[in-house]
């Protein structure tokens, strides 16, 4: 429940996290969802992340399938033929699109400022955050471009 009006928390108060930037947060849905299309896809999946921003934290309400080319598909790319609001998903956040493998799982290459093409690619897209599906883990950059990381944990081992 959130306060709403004069009695609304402080923001920072108590909660305050070193980690800058939208911080995702996604329902058990969207996370079988991903850790069962990672298992079935040998080339990269693509999906749209829909839900909302409020604050620093993103809220994805559900994924749902970008309109990819199954020749646009590969190993190592993945290429949509179309926005996900021209595919019919309004209120969109961000595009996720999977890493088979788990290799090369960043926007910019460790420990420099150099863009990979995931990198290059966010860059010209409209929307707040991005991620790559990469296993057992999202990795997700923002606009600040700070990437960060959040472990699926596929439900309590
Ligand atoms: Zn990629």
């Amino acid at each position: 429940m959130e306060g709403i009006g004069a009695t609304a928390a402080p923001r920072g108060l108590g909660r305050r996290d070193p980690v800058a930037g939208p911080r995702p947060r996604l329902p058990d849905q969207a996370r079988r969802l991903l850790l069962l299309q990672y298992q079935s896809y040998l080339t990269e999946f693509m999906g749209c992340m829909i839900g909302a921003v409020r604050g620093d934290a993103v809220i994805v309400q559900r994924i749902a399938p970008a309109d990819v080319n199954p020749g646009e598909s590969t190993p190592t790319s993945v290429v949509p033929r179309q926005t996900c609001e021209d595919a019919g998903w309004a209120n969109t956040v961000g595009m996720i699109h999977s890493h088979p493998g788990g290799q090369r799982c960043f926007y910019y290459f460790p420990g420099t400022q150099v863009a990979t093409s995931d990198g290059h690619s966010y860059a010209l897209q409209p929307y707040p955050v991005d991620a790559i599906m990469c296993g057992d883990r999202i990795v997700w950059i923002g606009r600040d471009l700070v990437e960060q990381q959040q472990p699926l944990g596929a439900s309590t081992p």
